[in-house]
């Protein structure tokens, strides 16, 4: 019965670890018909954010990494909010004094401060010399008596090594010398982290944790905290770090970590989702058309994109890497821009087509669009069509898709002028008169018929000429980017066509 957990401190917003973190468990719960499980983190009162909780939930929503059990969802084992269950941890903290396996400090910090014993190690630790571990149990229940304020540590075995095995990791051990006794109950009646999280994942069923690498120094807190209260301890998976280009741990300095700032620049949750997927894991290659885009898809996607019911598919830990992943953020565009071609492939995904619909209504000069197109929706998914590739975020088809919405080109700026100046040189004045007329006694006006005129039109022929086709664009859309031009034109249709290119041409 697999059951897994996304743990996390709100402590800020939800950043690309941690909705890596929340996904990997989501992925490994979903491909084993297991629960994941959303567990709010929040005993160190001193690091709350307000509004963080909410954000990280908000997130997850987006992404689509959805809990089968959590704060809003109520399963056997709630609440899932730890500064709820402070009754249950002073419960398990009394079983571990009870059976000698913690112990009341009383130390002051002042004390704590100076008496600490130095690890000649590499990193530098100091140890607690353990001086209450010396007081008798009168003396004990005399002070508790008193209320001197006290925290409860964990009796470290420091004659024992810890071993365990991680499933990303291998064989793992830990010199349990080398391993404070660590507070399990702060003086302020809430729990540490370790308590808190070994007593819920115990009570919680988990049966993976599955979390950063930075949490694999705790690990063998817990194992040794499993064994205090006899508890068989979950499996462990410790994923690697993300890092920054330069191999350092990834931080604000090569560009925003906050899913957030993601969502405002207006990535697609899929694309986000599965670039956040590749970082550390390593999908299968053996069957490669596992795609679940629309069987009328004629181009096939490259092996890495993939979407939710792709990955769970696909999901193992076994593929997880060993080593750490930079993110490297010009693979998001490039995984965005997949997703948008791919959601536009057959039927445009209804979503997306809302949010650019809404991009256009709240376009300020309304004025200067005609507005009885602005509110057919089937034309702006047509533009949308013939833009597509232009596109890296979904906001970029406001701007490739207006020109299409003109009542009219303005060509009085001085850009325009010069192409303008341009057309004319070129001597293909009269090549466009004669075109206009063409288009005016063609039947069918679809791109296929418009693209074998341009060709005609053409000095040999044989290909269609790029400058007549930059013409065209200029003076029917009044820019130098945007969709293939026969299919422009078709969609612009024959009347506004006639009527752009005649006005162009004055
Ligand atoms: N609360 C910890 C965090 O903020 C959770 C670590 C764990 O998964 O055990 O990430």
């Amino acid at each position: 019965n697999i059951r897994v957990r996304y743990a996390p401190s709100p402590t800020g917003s939800l950043h690309l670890g941690g909705l890596r973190t929340a996904l990997f468990n989501y992925l490994f719960a979903k491909k084993n018909n297991g629960t994941f499980i959303l567990r709010i983190e929040d005993t160190d009162q001193s690091r709350l954010v307000q509004g963080s909780a909410k954000n990280l939930e908000d997130c997850l929503n987006w992404a689509g990494v959805s809990y089968d059990e959590g704060p809003n969802k109520p399963g056997e084992c709630g609440p899932y909010t730890q500064s709820q269950r402070l009754p249950i941890y002073k419960e398990y903290a009394q079983k571990l004094v009870d059976s000698g396996h913690a112990y009341h400090c009383f130390c002051s910090s002042e004390r704590l401060n100076s008496s600490r014993i130095n690890l000649k190690n590499k990193h530098s630790m100091s140890l607690y010399d353990r001086h209450c571990l010396k007081l008798t149990k009168e003396e004990v229940d005399e002070k508790l008596k008193n209320n001197e304020s006290h925290t409860i540590r964990l009796k470290i075995p420091s004659e024992k090594v810890t071993k365990f095995y991680d499933l990303v990791k291998g064989k793992v051990q830990f010199q349990n010398q080398l391993i404070d006794d660590q507070v399990l109950m702060k003086s302020d009646g809430f729990p540490t982290y370790h308590l808190a999280s070994v007593v819920d994942d115990h009570l919680m069923g988990i049966s993976h944790v599955i979390r950063g690498e930075e949490w694999l120094n705790s690990a063998p807190k817990h194992i040794i905290l499993y064994e205090a209260f006899g508890w068989k301890p979950p499996q462990m998976c410790h994923v690697p770090l993300l890092l920054n280009s330069d191999k350092s741990k990834l931080s604000k300095r090569q560009g925003d970590v906050s899913v957030d700032a993601y969502i405002a620049k207006g990535y697609l949750p899929q694309a986000l989702v599965n670039f956040v997927s590749l970082l550390g894991w390593t999908p299968p290659t053996n069957n490669t058309n596992t795609n679940s885009n629309n069987s009328n898809t004629t181009q096939q996607q490259p092996s890495e994109i993939l979407l939710m019911k792709d990955l769970i598919d696909k999901f193992s830990l076994e593929d997880l890497n060993k080593s750490g992943s930079v993110v490297n953020l010009d693979r998001l565009d490039w995984i965005n821009v997949q997703h948008i071609r791919m959601l536009m492939d057959g039927q445009i995904d209804k979503e997306m087509l809302e949010q650019v619909y809404n991009d256009l209504l709240k376009y300020p000069n309304q004025e200067i669009l005609d507005q009885k197109l602005v509110n057919d929706k089937e034309y702006l998914e047509k533009t949308m069509q013939c833009v597509k590739e232009r596109v890296h975020l979904v906001q970029d088809f406001l701007l490739l898709i207006l020109p299409f919405y003109f009542r009219s080109i303005n060509y009085t700026t001085d850009d325009a002028k010069k192409m303008k100046l341009k057309v004319w040189k070129n001597d293909s004045y009269e090549n466009m008169q004669k075109l206009i007329e063409v288009f005016e006694n063609l039947q069918e006006f679809s791109s296929s018929n418009i693209y074998n005129i341009i060709l005609k039109q053409s000095d040999n022929n044989t290909t269609v000429s790029n400058q007549l086709m930059s013409n065209l664009r200029y003076l029917l859309l009044g820019t130098p980017v945007g969709g293939g031009i026969p299919v422009s034109i078709s969609i612009l249709g024959k009347e506004s066509t006639i009527q752009r290119l005649k006005r162009g041409l004055e």
